[in-house]
């Protein structure tokens, strides 16, 4: 937007654009906008991914595998190679009187040409352990003249995310350019001056100066582990941009209204009428539910909980609080199976109370589809179950007063909106009125990161399972000793009880895995002839998968050898022993998914974790943590911990956009903080607010609208 300056509009400098830097054409421009970025503002944004330390000189004989540096030496040997694919070997040599390898796969005659028995070069890369010594693969090297001195670095070198198109010397050409057209540090800063004094943090033009330009005397080891104060004021206002937009579109979703869902007669009727008390974790959650429905704005609320902890009974009292005011409830579940198995509990539990509960999974087809929908459209299905096919088009509901998702780590943020969309209506005076929400996982993620992944919901944890379970005992073998499985099987069927086998395998297609499950289904049926032994695979109808399911249910079947598919939410209190093949190639997420299917009822249960050696060390740590604990907050930290928060969140989960300085794991002890300024933000200058999510977040606002 132009402003006005002395009569003159002049385009503020942060969103001039790029192709207004001398030597940009249209076709850079495009290459650059491909990836999002078009002002200046986006290329001093576009930081360092790393830093190359090009400063100093290390001699060959000091080298360490893995750590990255420069060396300069002779050539002593060239080789060239054509066994499996062409390969260019050079040895060089220097004063430490060792020898390192460059290893070339792609080259051209002329850099052959080049590397002459005592030509001097110059080169930088990560050393690796070789067939003779330590070895770079592809450096990055100069030839250096005779004799002449060449100099060294005086700073780091930043090393920019790569852009099709665009090589790395223009890549920082570009973004030095930009740099030069800087503001002065007033018109660029917009974190309030007594905020950044508080924290002792550099101003933005100085943070954005020293990650691109890192001074001579600045901390380098700092820098390259991106714990610099440059660094951290970025991912400081970084965090706070994506805190604020967040929070910005939980306002704006909180001004619609809501039904107002106040009465809890049924709600205690089904109390009253469940086989067991809530635990004290149920309890608070519900209670917390219960407050927000009777608000007149929506409920936006997560609930997490260990699997098993019994999530599924305090959705079906929040639904009886919407069924109550003659509006409907719909819970959605990421696989048929599951969603089934909901039915199957909600109608146990709410038909008893005159509660009809209609069901409307893909596999509903035809006439039937049509009389499900008519129920819905019409509102006689006061509680409608089913899977994605909820939100497709075509499924009309009356009056959606509450859209639950469960499991909500299995789809994305927009079909959790999706859902609610089908609720959206209007109260005559031209507002929406919007369901309440209740979102629930069993993949608890750490608090730290729940803060900021789910900074636009309230979140609830039942952290407290049922009475009367017992831990599951947990044991990794290696897979040599698989046959001595079979008999624990035997054993334990033989006491009345039942057991999973559960197949996995590197390859992730559907039809390999299958044929695993399959094999090991004729194996496990041939030596233990006593048992009757189920399949479930997801290569099977769908309509086998669930009688197959409801046979291990009602106990018609002593084992069932699965795939993955039985990994959520599945319940049969009386399996006791779960046995996992390749345990040692599944996450540490799924692997407590996985034995939550155990440990369900009273009996003492077992997890076998079956694995190949050799383990890496991951795997190994993997194993160790579910042996050692049963707890999925524990669990959770510790793959935060091996994993990172990029991958253990994913953006699918949660909207999170990618960072570009922040790292979730490692700053995340500023979150508090950010949480605190984006309070205070929001009060008392929502405009500067505003700014900062369009410089970080910009276009990209997560489900913008929502
Ligand atoms: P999850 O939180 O993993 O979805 P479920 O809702 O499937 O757990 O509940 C697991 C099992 O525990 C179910 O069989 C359910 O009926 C039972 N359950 C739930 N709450 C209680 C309770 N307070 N006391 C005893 N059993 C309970
Ligand atoms: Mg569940």
């Amino acid at each position: 937007m132009p402003t006005r300056k002395g009569g003159i509009a002049v385009a503020l400098h942060h969103q001039q654009p790029i192709s207004s830097l001398r030597g940009v054409g249209p076709r850079v421009a495009e290459k650059l906008a491909a990836r999002g970025l078009t002002t200046l503002q986006d290329l001093w944004l576009q930081l360092p991914r790393q830093y190359e330390d090009r400063t100093a000189l290390t001699p060959i004989l000091l080298l360490q595998p893995g750590v990255a540096a420069q060396v300069e030496g002779r050539v002593e040997a060239v080789e060239r190679g054509f066994r499996y694919r062409p390969t260019l070997r050079v040895a060089i040599g220097d004063d430490s009187r060792a020898t390192l390898v460059l290893r070339f796969f792609h080259f051209r005659a002329a850099q052959v040409a080049q590397f002459q028995p005592g030509a001097r070069v110059r080169c930088y890369g990560t050393p690796r352990p070789g067939q003779n010594g330590l070895e770079i693969v592809h450096p990055s090297y100069r030839m250096l003249d005779e004799e002449a001195d060449a100099e060294l670095g005086s700073s780091l070198d930043p090393v920019y995310p790569a852009i099709e198109g665009i090589g790395p010397v223009s890549l920082r050409r570009l973004i030095g350019l930009a740099l030069d057209r800087l503001p002065d540090e007033e018109s660029l800063e917009l974190l309030p001056r007594e905020l950044r004094d508080g924290f002792k943090l550099p101003s933005l033009r100085e943070a954005l100066l020293t990650v691109h330009r890192p001074p001579q005397d600045a901390d380098v080891a700092a820098l390259i582990a991106g714990r610099h104060p440059a660094q951290r004021r970025l991912a400081l206002e970084e965090l706070l941009a994506h805190h604020l937009s967040l929070r910005r579109q939980r306002i704006a979703q909180q001004a619609h209204a809501a039904p107002v869902l106040r009465k809890t007669a049924l709600a205690g009727r089904l109390r009253k009428a469940l086989p067991f008390a809530l635990t004290g974790a149920q309890q608070r959650v519900f209670d917390e539910i219960r407050a927000d429905l009777a608000k007149p704005h929506p409920m936006l609320r997560l609930v997490q909980g260990d699997v098993g902890s019994g999530k599924t009974v305090v959705a079906a009292l929040a639904a009886m609080q919407a069924v109550e005011a003659g509006k409907q409830a719909a819970l959605m579940a990421p696989t048929e199976l599951l969603a089934e198995q909901h039915l199957g509990n909600l109608r146990g539990w709410l038909e008893p109370l005159g509660v009809r509960v209609a069901w409307l999974a893909g596999k509903v087809t035809g006439r039937a589809r049509a009389k499900v929908l008519e129920e819905v459209a019409s509102g006689e299905a006061q509680m409608v179950v089913g899977t994605h096919a909820l939100m497709q088009e075509g499924v009309a509901f009356r009056d959606l007063g509450l859209a639950i998702v469960d499991e909500q780590h299995r789809f994305g943020v927009h079909q959790r909106l999706a859902l609610r969309d089908k609720g959206v209506g209007g109260n005559g005076n031209g507002d929406a009125i919007v369901p309440h929400q209740l979102v629930m996982t069993a993949t608890p993620i750490p608090r730290t990161l729940a803060m900021a992944a789910y900074a636009d919901l309230d979140v609830s944890a039942i952290d407290e399972l049922p009475p009367g379970r017992t831990p599951v005992q947990t044991v990794a073998l290696s897979a040599e000793r698989r046959p001595e499985l079979v008999e624990r099987i035997r054993r334990a069927c033989a006491e009345g009880r039942q057991a999973y086998w559960v197949c996995t395998l590197i390859d992730d297609s559907d039809e390999v895995i299958a044929q695993a499950a399959q094999s090991t289904f004729e194996d496990l049926s041939k030596r233990l002839p006593e048992l009757r032994v189920g399949m479930v695979h997801g290569r099977m109808k769908a309509a086998e998968k669930q009688a197959t399911m409801r046979a291990f249910k009602e106990g018609a079947t002593d084992l069932l050898v699965a795939t993955t598919v039985i990994e959520v939410g599945v319940d049969v209190p009386n399996a006791s022993l779960m046995i996992i093949e390749n345990a040692e190639r599944l996450g540490l997420a799924q692997l407590h998914q996985l034995r939550g299917r155990v440990g369900r009822g009273s009996a003492a249960s077992s997890c076998v974790l079956l694995y190949q050696s050799p383990l890496s060390q991951m795997a190994r740590q993997r194993l160790e943590t579910m042996r050692e604990t049963n707890d999925g907050f524990v669990i959770a930290e510790k793959d935060l911990e091996l994993r990172g928060p990029g991958e253990l969140l994913g953006t699918r989960q949660t909207g999170l956009a990618q960072f570009r300085v922040a790292d979730l794991g490692r700053d995340a002890d500023l979150l508090p903080q950010v949480q605190d300024i984006g309070e205070r933000l929001l009060r008392e200058s929502p405009e500067l607010a505003q700014r900062i999510v369009a410089r970080w977040v910009g276009g990209a606002v997560r489900f913008a609208g929502a």
